[in-house]
């Protein structure tokens, strides 16, 4: 109890360390605990939540505050509110015993889904089917699966009367997938108070992943890259075809696109990205693994960095990239173009600003005649783009990695535990632009092959979710600070 007392951090860490987990001794679910997790995963993806006329994140909020509001939860602490009518978020707090200083921690999830069409599937992408050992459904995957699991976890904790020493709270939000009304952007900068945590469980990332049935390894999501567009353009008079001029749009744009081609950002390592490295150069051999310790060391080997580089997951680790993704120019074929526009599409490392790279790349192309513009996710152009930097991300904290280390290991024995850098983008970004931490795990196990997520027939194992189930049950409690 002495070093429980002495720093909560160290405490925890310390607590864990000595708590002895036997294999698979978690506390399950009971059948009808199970039910009800059951029954609201069919309500959740029953409910279109996609982003066309026929959706509505706003029924999926209301359904569930229904549950929240019969279950007791005081009406204080079950907000429904949006930007939107048909894209309202919820937000629900299971509140602490008492008064606490510590900081709430946040499981966002997001309840929009992306568009199934029902011609492309086996089943009804919004019916949830029970089938050969699988729930199909559109969501399933990404997300009503943890979506539905943490709505019944806030409802078992609730219903057992527990305490957490700190809040806890769950974000259903909209417009993750596509959309103008992002949920999660809007809460954390128009609601802070409502959302404010020392840091963000987010299960849209992250995982465990299975080959044929064994799990291999579970990652976990510590820090993401920022996205970023940039609309690149070059003008000219234009003119009669037959008559060209030595300035031409189309070759301004091309040259400065080549020059991008050839341009390589500097490698960068952050505490994520060098934990995922030097986990993963435990399992490699050969060249592979010596050229993985050689980027590691200091300072690193830039000849294994760019060997290791050829291949584009690595790369995208390393550094900022940035592509063209889209060309438009000329208006007829007997005509000089008096536009040439292309996107680059930049996927920027945490560290660093829109507006720092938009310099690069005018610095890159070295052309002043050429534009390069900032084009936000709503589409918006500017002149400039933000100045905020994703924050570089923290050591990963014993808080978070101590419980999920040993619950992961009563579910999935033997399996390592792995913060890893999203190189795609989730509602985590939103958090961590404001300075508040984020992890993605999901708790869910799938085989390597088997990730339907905005494909036809999505499902999961049932396995899988009855996992999830009983690992954000002790998760929960063991961030709330439980010590039973
Ligand atoms: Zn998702």
């Amino acid at each position: 109890m002495v070093c429980c007392a002495s720093l909560i951090v160290l405490a925890l860490a310390c607590c864990w360390r000595s708590a002895s987990f036997a294999q698979n001794a978690l506390p399950t679910a009971s059948p009808e605990d199970r039910a009800l997790a059951r029954e609201i995963f069919k309500q959740l993806t029953e409910i279109n939540t996609t982003d066309t006329p026929k959706g509505s994140v706003t029924a999926g909020s209301v359904a569930m505050q229904k549950r929240f509001l019969g279950a007791g939860f005081p009406a204080e602490d079950v907000h429904l509110l949006g930007p939107d009518p048909r894209k309202m978020n919820l937000v629900v707090r299971l509140r602490a015993a008492g008064p606490t200083t510590e900081k709430p921690v946040l499981f966002l999830c997001h309840m929009d889904v992306v568009e199934a069409l029902r011609s492309d599937w086996h089943t009804d992408p919004f019916e949830f089917v029970e089938k050969d050992g699988y729930y199909y459904g559109r969501g399933t995957q990404d997300m009503k699966d943890s979506d539905a699991a943490l709505v019944a976890t806030f409802l078992r904790l609730h219903k057992e009367g527990y305490k957490p020493k700190r809040d806890l709270i769950l974000a259903l939000t909209a417009d993750e997938e596509g959309g103008k009304f992002n949920g999660a952007d809007w809460l954390v900068r128009q609601h802070r108070d409502l959302v404010d945590a020392a840091y963000v469980i987010n299960p849209d990332s992250g995982g465990v992943e299975l080959d044929h049935g064994r799990a291999v390894v579970a990652d976990v999501e510590a820090t993401e890259k920022v996205y970023s567009d940039f609309q690149i353009t070059a003008t000219n008079p234009g003119g009669h075809s037959s008559r060209p001029r030595p300035d031409n749009a189309i070759y301004e744009l091309t040259t400065a696109l080549s020059k991008l081609a050839a341009y390589t950002f500097p490698f960068e390592l952050n505490e994520v990205t060098r934990t995922y490295f030097t986990n993963l150069s435990g399992q490699e051999t050969g060249q592979m693994a010596a050229d993985m310790h050689a980027i590691l060391a200091t300072p690193p080997d830039l000849a294994a960095a760019a060997r290791l580089s050829v291949e584009p997951s690595f790369n995208s680790n390393f550094r900022t990239t940035c592509v063209a993704t889209r060309l438009n120019a000329g208006h007829a074929n007997n005509a000089l173009a008096q536009t040439a526009q292309a996107n680059v599409n930049c996927r920027i490392f945490p560290g660093h600003s829109p507006e720092e790279i938009r310099q690069q790349l005018i610095g890159i192309f070295a052309d002043p005649k050429l534009s390069v513009k900032y084009v936000s996710d709503s589409y918006i152009v500017s002149d400039t783009a933000p100045e905020r930097k994703a924050m570089a991300p923290p050591a990963p904290i014993p808080e978070v990695f101590g419980p999920l280390t040993k619950l992961t290991q009563a579910l999935w024995p033997g399996v390592p535990v792995t913060p890893v850098m999203e190189n795609g983008a989730s509602d985590s970004i939103y958090f961590a632009l404001q300075g508040i931490p984020c992890y993605g795990f999901s708790a869910i196990a799938l085989e390597r092959d088997d990730d339907r997520a905005h494909g036809q027939d999505e499902r999961l194992p049932v396995d899988s979710y009855w996992k999830s189930l009983d690992f954000f049950y002790s998760f929960a409690k063991a961030v709330g600070k439980d010590r039973e």
